[in-house]
């Protein structure tokens, strides 16, 4: 198997620490508000990359954490922390909040199939943990205290920059503006912040440097190591990490460590949603709730996200949906029409040769778009029998995660009641009367309907 990696810009044949096993870590989400398409684009990614190496026989170890404390509004040591000026503005408890917002980021996962992880750990119940990784870093004098606050101090470190390849020299020497102070050097950054950088801070705890809360980083070094060990095969996460926080943690943890912590980085390529303007304040955000409210199927984005190579950017319309709703429902009639008679034998040697094109496609670097080209393949092969294509289509499923077996005809009836409502709401629309049609609309999703307006003015329910 072969894979990216981010430090040697290079495919790599992939070589496990343990035979049999692979370790992953993923940074999760901040639990500050819903978590939208784009960010489940990465755990999409991360999804295809787990389900491959489970297909190539791994026992795979897979770690992420939860964000609730600590991650600001810029990914650096400025502004504010997410996660309190969200509970601020919603007026709510911030760990209420988190966990309102986790529970909403593993809905949505398992809407898309997206496999749990086999350890999930929060960052706030994890604090002591974090005390005691930055008194060893204290320790081999990779960190100072300043200001109140304790920095880690990357020029003393030796080999901060290789993960991004920043030119590390110029920005030292650059004459860039710092907005702290207290920093000995420009790309030093935070592991524990005392009261004195943020007074009001809702959520704090006593240290050896005084109360206070730790910086975004320290929590994925601590967890990944408490949970994997010091040495991990894979680190993933979405490319905007790489230049801040996947430096970051890469120092705080091979400083501590004293050796190499991580073997292969995997960065995932953002979903751009260039044209779409999202706002949590006009309650617009992209979520796989509101394409479901849409009328889409959870699993369509699934497949509009296979479509593209993790490493490349994916740009987000609404008409690519609706192509890949199209690709989806497509399937699902086929499928449903496969597993109608299963008698005939097996063709093992067509099976055989069609799952070897699978796998070469997704050991090549989880190259999803040409797994999904072999998937099509085999559904459109005249020469194969059901059972034959059934066979096939069952093991890839492991790895496209689409439930095939629980794929079935559409068998539901619009009743009067329905169909009524229906007419009112098309009326409605007519009269160009919005209030009246988008109250329709909610009636309907009371009673479980979605409703898709479709090009030629008719309209298309879905249950959901
Ligand atoms: P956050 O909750 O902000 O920490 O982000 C969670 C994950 O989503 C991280 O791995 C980010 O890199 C990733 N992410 C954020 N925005 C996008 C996007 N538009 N497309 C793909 N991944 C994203
Ligand atoms: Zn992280």
């Amino acid at each position: 198997m072969k894979l990216y990696n981010t430090i040697n810009r290079r495919v790599e044949e992939f070589v496990p620490l343990k035979q049999g096993v692979a370790t992953m870590y993923c940074c999760g989400p901040t639990v500050y508000s819903y978590p939208h398409i784009g960010n489940l684009r990465t755990y999409l990614n991360e999804d295809f990359l787990r389900r491959t190496l489970m297909r190539a026989g791994y026992d795979v170890q897979h770690v992420m954490n939860i964000t609730d404390v600590g991650h600001l509004t810029s990914d650096e040591d400025t502004g504010e922390d997410k996660m309190l000026k969200a509970a601020e503005q919603e007026k709510m408890d911030v760990l209420a909040l988190a966990r309102k917002y986790e529970d909403s980021f593993f809905y949505q996962s398992q809407a898309l199939n997206i496999l749990r992880p086999t350890k999930v750990c929060r960052a706030t119940e994890h604090v002591q943990d974090m005390i005691e990784f930055v008194q060893k870093l204290q320790e081999k004098g990779l960190a100072y205290v300043s200001g109140g606050n304790v920095y880690f101090d990357t020029v003393q470190f030796g080999h901060y920059g290789e993960l991004s390849h920043k030119d590390i020299d110029g920005l030292q020497h650059g004459a860039r503006v710092e907005e702290d102070a207290n920093k000995r050097n420009p790309t030093d950054f935070v592991l524990w912040f005392t009261s004195s950088k943020f007074e009001n801070q809702i959520l704090q705890w006593d240290s050896p440097w005084g109360r206070g809360y730790p910086g975004w980083h320290i929590e994925c070094s601590v967890m990944s190591s408490k949970y994997l060990g010091e040495y991990i095969d894979i680190h993933c996460g979405g490319v905007d990490h790489v230049a801040v926080h996947h430096e970051n943690e890469r120092a705080q943890s091979e400083g501590c460590f004293g050796h190499k912590w991580v073997n292969y980085w995997v960065h995932n390529e953002f979903l751009q949603l260039k044209d779409i303007k999202m706002s949590k304040s006009l309650g617009n955000i992209l979520t796989v709730d509101s394409l479901k409210e849409k009328g889409y199927h959870p699993l369509a984005y699934r497949y509009l996200a296979m479509t593209a190579h993790y490493r490349s950017l994916l740009q987000f319309t609404f008409d690519a949906l609706d192509a890949a709703q199209k690709s989806f429902d497509n399937l699902t009639a086929r499928v449903v029409e496969i597993k109608k008679d299963l008698s005939g034998v097996v063709d093992e040697e067509a099976k055989k040769r069609l799952l070897e094109k699978f796998d070469k496609a997704i050991f090549n670097d989880v190259a999803m778009p040409q797994a999904l080209a072999v998937m099509w393949e085999v559904v459109k092969d005249g020469s194969l029998n059901s059972a034959t294509k059934w066979a096939i289509l069952s093991e890839m499923d492991s790895v496209l995660g689409f439930s095939m077996d629980e794929m079935q005809e559409k068998s539901y009836e619009i009743d009067s009641e329905l169909q009524a409502l229906l007419d009112e709401r098309k009326k409605a629309r007519q009269e160009k009367n919005w209030a009246k049609s988008d109250e329709i609309r909610d009636t309907l999703k009371a009673k479980g309907w979605a409703v898709k307006d479709l090009p030629d003015g008719t309209a298309q329910l879905i249950k959901v």
